[in-house]
């Protein structure tokens, strides 16, 4: 059986805590690697490498940090297929989409090959007699990211990228489940020309996120995953006196006003619900049309186009999406679904009880569609992360904004319509952080941040974009003064104003 180690100090080394987890294929259900699961004293090899490594790494020059960056880009635009292929093998999402998770990855380092002008800082000449002020920005040292397993290139790239680029040395915790593509990236970072010890791959469970969260010498903690936890690292971080940024789960809602192009929304809601299997943060499993009218054509529709997707294994090209992470998340997933039933809601169609003929064991659920999805049920308030789509019907536009407003998640939000004026409006009300105009997974460029509000971001800074950098580094600010040669101020026992 195949072993996923981790990587330390520039290298692979084995596990040595006796612990690993299971690794599945989920085209097959079968396990089909072993990952080790560290212990104090590997947890203390990552810290003690990244702090030796760190204090070089600061001191070189931004431009030299960023030609590592640019070269990791290369690295990654070679490797694509080799990366997307284990990417697939252990997520189960298909080829084109894991090359979609590594290319917005590659994203944010192209981002991050920028960072001598990111970190210019501010500088003030003559802001008193003989004194200039400026302000830098300065890692902070050894820092932490702990991952999902969604996005298992795009999301340690989103934390790394502008870390490691800001002068920091960093540790990542990727997800367990799909645990080899961080270890390659890892790898490319040292191919790039990264000094060893700068970016390590530390696997395990909670056991290992407790120990980098109460880590003395780390400074930061950079988390995504679903809410609970999110909360729970938010609050111990800041506690030990780190700085966290913890984003959470989500409840996405599509909002289709009565003159939205019905076509084109059910073609874009079926790639954001049902794309991925619906593991995505930013997935839509919640349409709301607005008017009677509106729900009965698109429910019409919806259910014409849903017939025609292709759930395949994840190396099929023609398949739209692939096999759940596992079997204890397609139970899940299942659970929602009779929940939904036992609740009340229409389930339209049921993508229960499908078997892959070949493939037996797979992790696989064709599309779920529920109508009459009210918003005091348990299937509406919970996130189920998989391809479920409920349609929540809307009497008003005011029903419609206050449906996302209202709920606990606030990641991502869109709205479909052709009226320039309810977007806007709509754009400007919602209480979600990230809106789409017609736009049914509005994730932001790399140059933007990403960050979502209510129970799906704890803490204040973003992801990546200019708030990945602010996270990242901490502000010097020096106040200097070279008096001229021979003149002595006063003597002062009062606080220096500018008056
Ligand atoms: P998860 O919360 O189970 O795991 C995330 C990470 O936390 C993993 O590395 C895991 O090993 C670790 N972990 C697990 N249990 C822990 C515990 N008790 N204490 C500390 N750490 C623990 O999430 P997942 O199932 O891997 O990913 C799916 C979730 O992530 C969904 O809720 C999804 O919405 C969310 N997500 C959010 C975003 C975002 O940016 N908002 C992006 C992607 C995924």
């Amino acid at each position: 059986m195949r072993s996923i180690e981790h990587f330390i100090g520039g290298q692979r080394v084995a596990g040595r805590s006796g612990r690993h987890g299971d690794v599945f294929d989920p085209n097959s259900g079968q396990v089909q690697a072993r990952v080790a699961l560290a212990n104090a004293d590997e947890l203390e090899a990552a810290v003690q490498n990244a702090a030796a490594a760190q204090v070089g790494w600061a001191r070189t020059n931004p431009q030299r940090r960023a030609r590592v960056m640019f070269e990791f880009k290369h690295l990654l635009e070679k490797h694509m297929d080799e990366l997307a292929a284990l990417l697939s093998s252990e997520h189960g999402k298909v080829l084109a989409d894991a090359r979609g998770d590594i290319q917005r990855g590659l994203e944010v380092i192209e981002f991050a090959c920028g960072i001598p002008h990111l970190l210019k800082g501010e500088y003030t000449q003559g802001a008193g007699p003989g004194i200039d002020v400026y302000s830098a920005r300065q890692p902070l040292g050894v820092v932490a990211g702990i991952t999902p397993f969604n996005f298992p290139a795009m999301i340690p790239m989103w934390m790394f990228g502008p870390a490691i680029a800001s002068g920091n040395a960093f540790i990542l915790k990727p997800s367990e489940r799909d645990p080899s593509v961080p270890v390659r990236l890892a790898e490319l970072m040292i191919e790039a020309g990264l000094p060893a010890g700068v970016l390590n791959v530390l696997h395990g469970d909670k056991d290992t996120v407790d120990g980098l969260i109460t880590h003395p010498a780390i400074k930061a903690i950079s988390f995504v995953g679903s809410s609970d936890i999110a909360q729970s690292v938010y609050a111990l971080g800041s506690f030990h006196g780190k700085r966290v940024q913890a984003m959470g789960g989500a409840k996405n809602h599509g909002i289709v006003l009565p003159d939205a192009d019905l076509d084109q929304t059910v073609a874009d809601l079926l790639g954001a619900a049902y794309g991925s299997a619906g593991e995505r943060c930013m997935a839509l499993p919640v349409v709301v049309p607005v008017g009677e009218e509106t729900a009965e054509a698109l429910r019409a529709k919806l259910v014409e186009k849903i017939a025609e997707l292709r759930v395949g294994v994840s190396t099929d090209p023609q398949a739209h999406y692939g096999p759940l992470i596992n079997a204890a998340h397609k139970a899940k997933v299942e659970a929602y679904i009779q929940t939904g039933v036992d609740e009340g809601a229409e389930l339209v169609i049921d993508g229960r009880g499908f078997s892959l003929p070949g493939h037996e064991g797979g992790h696989f659920l064709k599309p779920c569609l529920f109508d009459h999805v009210t918003a005091s049920m348990t299937t509406y308030k919970e996130e189920i992360f998989g391809p479920v789509l409920q349609i929540v019907r809307a009497r008003s536009f005011e029903e419609a904004i206050a449906l996302p407003s209202r709920h606990q998640y606030g990641n991502g939000v869109a709205i479909f319509t052709r009226n320039g004026d309810a977007a806007r409006e709509f754009a400007e009300q919602v209480e979600v952080g990230m809106v789409g105009i017609n736009v049914p997974i509005p994730v932001p460029v790399a140059y933007h941040s990403f960050g979502g509000w209510k129970r799906s971001g704890f803490g204040d800074l973003n992801q990546y974009g200019l708030d990945g950098v602010r996270f990242f580094t901490r502000t010097k600010t020096v106040t200097q003064r070279w008096p001229k040669g021979g003149v002595v101020s006063d003597q002062s026992f009062v606080i220096p104003t500018m008056r």
